[in-house]
């Protein structure tokens, strides 16, 4: 039992704007009231609880906040350094003073090596007073300096720009996670932002970072209370899901932040579309602690990207594999420039008498050990580490000289089309580039078609119609690559300054024979006439795909029923073949 001060103190205490909470280890209430009364004598403003036992000690220290703790050294069944034990063991940092009127000098030195702020002999109140203020002063610094520290923890492990906590901190908040649960299961997800690069570099960091923080509060709105988010580094965010304990729970609230995309962004006036890429590792089959969590889902979140994006794929021991051969195409494709193992082959366009009168640039890479890879693989790779700016120039200077060589055997019609990837067509420097390159090779930039797809052209109109502008003013013509594979709507298709549309391969494939295509075909073709953009249809490999587009007007076209991508030489047998017929024999004799 502990009891309180009487009630005419009490209120006059509580009254009190600074009253110190002090706890009185006392056996008796007498000594106890007489501190009291002479403490406030004065001045030192108090509320007091007594206690006399381990017991109604431990209780008061769970049940309060104490500025301090006064303590005689013998009490039945209980002293001084029992109370201290008592603190202890609470783990309360409370200054605690020994005021005793029987404790010996050797056992008083003993307690304060021990913690004890002070000894002080039981009657002298004007020795007491300077140590409780001096204690009280130094508890007060002890806790600001702790609070301190706490809120720089808070600062170094929380995202500024989100209010999440970051990768160090995610990675703490899991391990004690799985510490804690002794069958921890979940499901750790690895979002990316898709192409969020583009965002920066259109509008600017300040928008990527409002649209980081809309991003991060829409994650934290389409999970369960009980999940951990985190912003684990630039555009992406950690997502771990205790109660997804298998592969369908996991897919389904996957799903959920899929869907939590569905919605667009607001930036200013825009409307801007965003996707993600998310990567699945499952607790424990996929790693016992955050790290392994985390870089398993990394390496099933970069099998999405590779794939577009915009999709969720779960760890499998597999893609580290893939992850190491991919890992080493990195490392060869930066040298595959020096190492001459590029190589640029062209694609003829013909006409409706099949004439060739341009040609599309294709890279290929013949991998010393490899064997030829394919555009496609080796593209996204290149975009992702940076490289593809690097290559596409080079591709470029390639095929501008290459066109001049033959503008110079006379093929002097032929145009030339490259292809423009988005991370090289969201670099200002592309217009120099195509500047400088038409400059040193001489080409005529009305021959220089540039492709982009559709895709690229639809990420964000305004600085897209700037962009598009610059390059045609010099003179060179663009092309919408893909068309129908992206999101444009046709009206959407008046906004640009294009001059081509390519109609992807996938509405060629089935006709005539698709319905469905045939009419988007008929459209597209109604649209270009009235907007007059030429189309071009792409894979076209069958007869009566060339008959069924050449009736509704499509008058260029590309595909394997004409030819494949070929190299400089054979394309220029070819082009002077088509054109001379029968001087064929000659030109090949020359050459
Ligand atoms: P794309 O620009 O749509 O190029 C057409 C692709 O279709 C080429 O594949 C071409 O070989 C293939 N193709 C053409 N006719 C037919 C056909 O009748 N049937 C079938 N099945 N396929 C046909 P390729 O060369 O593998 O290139 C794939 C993609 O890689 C290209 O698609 C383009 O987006 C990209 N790419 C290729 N070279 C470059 C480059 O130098 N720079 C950039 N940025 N991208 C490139
Ligand atoms: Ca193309
Ligand atoms: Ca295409």
């Amino acid at each position: 039992m502990y009891d309180k001060p009487n009630t005419s103190t009490a209120r006059l205490l509580q009254s009190a704007q600074h009253a110190a909470t002090v706890l009185l280890v006392e056996d008796s209430e007498d000594e106890a009231h007489l501190l009291y009364a002479e403490l406030m004598a004065r001045g030192f403003n108090m509320d007091y609880t007594r206690v006399q036992s381990r017991q109604e000690m431990s209780h008061a220290l769970d049940a309060h906040q104490w500025d301090l703790i006064i303590s005689d050294h013998v009490m039945p069944g209980f002293d001084s350094l029992s109370a201290l034990e008592t603190l202890r063991t609470s783990g309360k940092d409370i200054p605690f003073i020994i005021y005793s009127g029987s404790i010996p000098d050797d056992l008083g030195h003993h307690a304060m090596l021990c913690g004890v702020g002070d000894v002080v002999r039981k009657g002298n109140v004007d020795h007491l007073l300077p140590v409780l203020h001096r204690e009280i002063r130094g508890a007060r610094a002890r806790l600001s300096a702790r609070e301190a520290d706490n809120r720089l923890q808070t600062i170094i492990s929380t995202d500024t720009l989100s209010g999440l906590p970051n990768l160090s901190r995610f990675c703490a908040l899991i391990d004690a996670n799985c510490d804690d649960d002794n069958e921890p299961h979940g499901a750790l997800l690895y979002i990316d932002i898709d192409r969020f690069m583009r965002i920066n570099q259109s509008f600017g960091y300040q928008a990527g970072d409002a649209l980081l923080t809309m991003i991060a509060r829409r994650l934290g709105e389409c999970v369960e209370c009980n999940a951990t988010l985190g912003r684990l580094n630039a555009d992406r965010f950690g997502l771990y899901l205790p109660s997804a304990t298998d592969h369908a729970a996991a897919h389904t609230m996957a799903n959920w932040v899929l869907k939590a995309f569905d919605m667009p962004f607001k930036h200013d006036s825009y409307e801007l579309w965003l996707t993600p890429s998310i990567g699945i590792a499952m607790l424990p089959d996929d790693g016992e602690n955050a790290l392994e969590l985390i870089a398993h889902a990394e390496s099933a979140m970069t099998v999405v990207k590779r794939q577009g994006g915009n999709a969720i794929c779960f760890f499998q021991p597999e893609l580290n594999v893939g992850t190491t051969e991919r890992m080493a195409l990195e490392t060869d494709l930066r040298y595959a420039i020096d190492r001459q193992e590029l190589e640029v082959l062209y694609q003829p366009c013909l006409d409706t008498t099949r004439r060739i009168v341009g040609v599309e640039a294709l890279m290929r890479w013949n991998h010393p050990l490899r064997g030829p890879i394919p555009p496609t693989r080796f593209l996204p790779i290149a975009e992702e580490i940076g490289l593809i700016v690097e290559l596409g120039e080079w591709v470029l200077y390639q095929a501008c000289s290459q066109l001049r060589t033959w503008q110079l055997m006379g093929l002097e019609q032929l145009t030339l089309s490259v292809n423009v990837s988005a991370v090289q067509f969201s670099q200002p420097r592309i217009v120099t580039t195509v500047h400088r390159v038409l400059k040193e090779t001489g080409v005529n930039p009305a021959n220089l078609i540039l492709e982009l797809t559709e895709s690229v052209l639809m990420q964000d109109a305004g600085s897209t119609i700037s962009m598009l502008r610059s390059l045609k003013n010099l003179g060179v013509r663009i092309a919408m690559d893909d068309f129908g594979t992206g999101y444009s709507s046709l009206a959407y298709l008046k906004r640009f300054p294009i001059d081509l549309l390519k109609i992807d391969r996938s509405f060629v494939q089935e006709l005539p024979g698709n319905d469905e295509d045939a009419a988007i075909v008929r459209a597209v073709m109604a649209l270009a006439s009235s907007l007059q953009l030429q189309v071009v249809a792409e894979g076209v490999e069958t007869e009566d795909q060339y008959q069924f587009l050449s009736s509704e007007g499509c008058n260029r076209f590309q595909g394997h029923l004409f030819s494949p991508a070929l190299n400089a030489a054979k394309l220029a047998e070819m082009a002077v073949d088509v054109r001379m017929g029968c001087v064929r024999r000659q030109y090949s004799m020359l050459h």
